[in-house]
């Protein structure tokens, strides 16, 4: 959050937008998507804006181990530790449209809606 542009979800992180915040610690955040593709669909989110994976460098390690601990975490506080996906897209041809790195946290209990694999686009 230095000279870059904010994006929509350093705009979250900020409060300029609301969002359903599941998770937050000084490093990332997590929200519920807006547009859910199962019945848990979260977004795990680091508070520096990285734009892609792929543009993460070795400065970054320690946040993205971070982000895989707090996935797990997230999965039990969600109660689905079980069974749980965790979808990064890197650029627009994967379905990236938001330019700030994040980890879809995806399950359906077995209590809930299903979602086939095809409504998730991957
Ligand atoms: P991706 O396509 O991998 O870049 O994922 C971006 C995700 O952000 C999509 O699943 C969107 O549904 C979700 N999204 C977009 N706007 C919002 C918002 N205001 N609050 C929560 N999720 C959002």
């Amino acid at each position: 959050m230095t000279d870059q542009v904010d994006t929509l979800f350093t705009r979250i992180i900020k409060r300029e937008i609301p969002a359903e915040i599941v998770y937050e610690d000084d490093l990332c955040i997590a929200i519920n998507d807006i547009a859910p593709q199962a019945a848990v669909h979260v977004l795990l989110i680091p508070k520096q804006q990285i734009p892609r994976l792929a543009d993460a460098t070795e400065s970054e390690r320690a946040i993205l181990g971070h982000l895989m601990l707090v996935a797990g975490d997230i999965s039990r506080q969600l109660g689905v530790d079980e069974a749980f996906r965790l979808v990064v897209n890197n650029g627009a041809d994967a379905g990236q449209t938001v330019f700030h790195l994040h980890l879809h946290i995806l399950a359906n209990p077995k209590d809930s809606k299903q979602f086939s694999e095809s409504d998730i686009g991957i």
